[in-house]
């Protein structure tokens, strides 16, 4: 038994509203006491002092790509479906150091500003293997964050799921196009299977999920394929659904029904189901995601920086959906910072009508970026909270930073004004990982060096890929916004519409 006992901080419960003076008394990773200031520990206790600090819960990413922290600032005005058509560019010829670097330089990124956990979609091209998955979570590992690692797959190509858009393609595009084509499904689905069967990695620090991308970029027997794998591991499955209009629109062309009426329809909705994005959800969608328990995971950032629009946080939490944030990949979003997705998380819930008693509160947000987040990471009742029972992943924020001066509401603040800044110390499952707003695991000087030597090798790899994108920048730039231009009808501020 280690313990360690917090001393001399005020301690926030979200839900209450309070930031109240209290000792935490940790034993190995796992929160044993809330007591009183000067409480008894025992006499071996190591005590961190917490004075002048507000203790809050580490926040949780409910949505991110671990593949894109290479890929930060390389775009600007790219809608969803141009970052698609990016991805070789963006993402294309990495090797196993990549893989490794991308995701440990999230993963630094993420516990200096405060988040202790996410839910990571990574793509491995062509297919997701045991070895990549291991160099993901090994990154992880080594900073000491917790994360969900699901593989992210498809068996058609962007430019086979949306409806004309080959067509549109000249001759020569069209055959430079088909080259990206996908492995045969079950290929990939074997491949998972694989690396779930051999998971090797502590699952209460690194778990695995099933992410079928897109639900139209995937044959239904793909989906349910990924489905019964997410049974029979008893993992979460996860997938981009109703981000763009586009996607809304091709909803409806290639299923004759939304992308979830589909889905609901191939019996994947459940408990452990979550939607990214869900910004074109109308009422019936979110019912049904709803009434089977299942979750949404909020990216507001990417939302607007993609132009996708503003997802009814509101009408899902009336639905009794599971609400996460999330950052989204840093290639869509750019950074990684969970107090900036918090923030916009209330500020677009605000700016979407007059009715005020509409707006997500505080409170809601920050409860959305905790516990439920880590509903949908499959980590509720052990990480999001800070009480007896749950994990030791908790922040420290310096009350003399002027993002705290005067404090007036912890919660309010939390969600409004801190952004990353005042994050003094982070620990994660009871080791320290972050202290006076260094990162104690890993060395970042390496780990500059392995960025440059990356972009400079990765840029003239992917030169090839880059000019392909610029080419098709053009006839994807025209014809998708062409399919976002269709009448699509969605229920928004649902007490007038009902
Ligand atoms: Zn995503």
């Amino acid at each position: 038994m280690a313990y360690t006992v917090l001393r001399g901080g005020l301690v926030l419960d979200i839900a209450a509203g309070t930031a109240a003076a209290a000792d935490v008394l940790i034993e190995d990773d796992t929160i044993r006491e809330i007591g009183a200031p000067g409480c008894a520990a025992p006499a071996e206790a190591r005590e961190i002092s917490a004075a002048r600090r507000l203790v809050h819960p580490g926040l949780v990413n409910a949505h991110t790509h671990s593949h894109g922290n290479l890929g930060k600032g390389m775009g600007d005005r790219w809608t969803l479906e141009l970052l698609l058509t990016a991805a070789p560019w963006v993402g294309g010829n990495r090797g196993a150091d990549d893989i490794h670097l991308s995701a440990q330089i999230g993963a630094i990124e993420m516990v200096l500003k405060g988040c202790t956990a996410c839910f990571d979609l990574f793509f491995e091209w062509p297919v997701p293997s045991r070895e990549g998955i291991g160099l993901v979570a090994s990154a992880y590992a080594e900073v000491g964050m917790r994360a969900v690692i699901a593989p992210m797959v498809s068996d058609r190509t962007f430019y086979e799921s949306i409806p004309g858009l080959a067509d549109a393609l000249p001759p020569a595009l069209r055959d430079r196009v088909a080259a990206l084509r996908l492995p045969p499904g079950e290929a990939t689905l074997a491949s998972i299977r694989d690396a779930l069967h051999h998971w090797s990695y502590d699952r209460d620090r690194v778990r695995p999920a099933v992410a079928p991308t897109i639900p139209h970029h995937c044959t239904d027997a793909f989906i349910t394929g990924c489905a019964d794998i997410a049974r029979d591991f008893d993992v979460g499955l996860h997938s981009h659904v109703a981000e763009s209009k586009v996607q809304a629109v091709t909803g409806i062309r290639v299923y004759g029904e939304t992308q979830t009426a589909h889905l609901a329809r191939l019996g994947v909705i459940g408990p452990h189901f979550t939607v990214a994005h869900g910004v074109w959800l109308d009422h019936d969608d979110m019912s049904r995601l709803g009434d089977h328990g299942a979750s949404v995971a909020h990216n507001p950032g990417s939302n607007m920086r993609l132009g996708c629009g503003l997802a009814d946080t509101r009408a899902m939490l009336e639905r009794q959906v599971n609400l996460g944030i999330g950052t989204d990949g840093a290639s869509c979003s750019d950074n990684q910072n969970m107090y900036e997705a918090l923030r916009l998380a209330s500020f677009v819930s605000k700016v979407q009508g007059p009715e005020w008693q509409r707006w997500l509160t505080t409170r809601e947000a920050a409860l959305a970026a905790t516990e439920g987040s880590a509903r949908i990471l499959g980590f509720d009742g052990l990480i999001g909270r800070i009480a007896p029972g749950y994990k030791a992943d908790l922040v420290l924020l310096d009350l003399d930073h002027p993002n705290w001066l005067p404090m007036n509401d912890p919660v309010n603040q939390l969600v409004h004004c801190e952004d990353g800044n005042a994050v003094h110390s982070v620990m994660i499952g009871g080791r320290m990982v972050v202290e006076n707003r260094r990162v104690l695991t890993v060395d970042l000087e390496k780990l500059r060096d392995r960025a440059a030597a990356a972009r400079d090798r990765l840029a003239a790899a992917n030169a090839d890929n880059k000019r392909l994108y610029q080419a098709l920048e053009p006839v994807v730039g025209s014809h998708c916004p062409g399919l976002a231009r269709m009448p699509y009808h969605v229920h928004r501020y649902g007490a007038l519409a009902e």
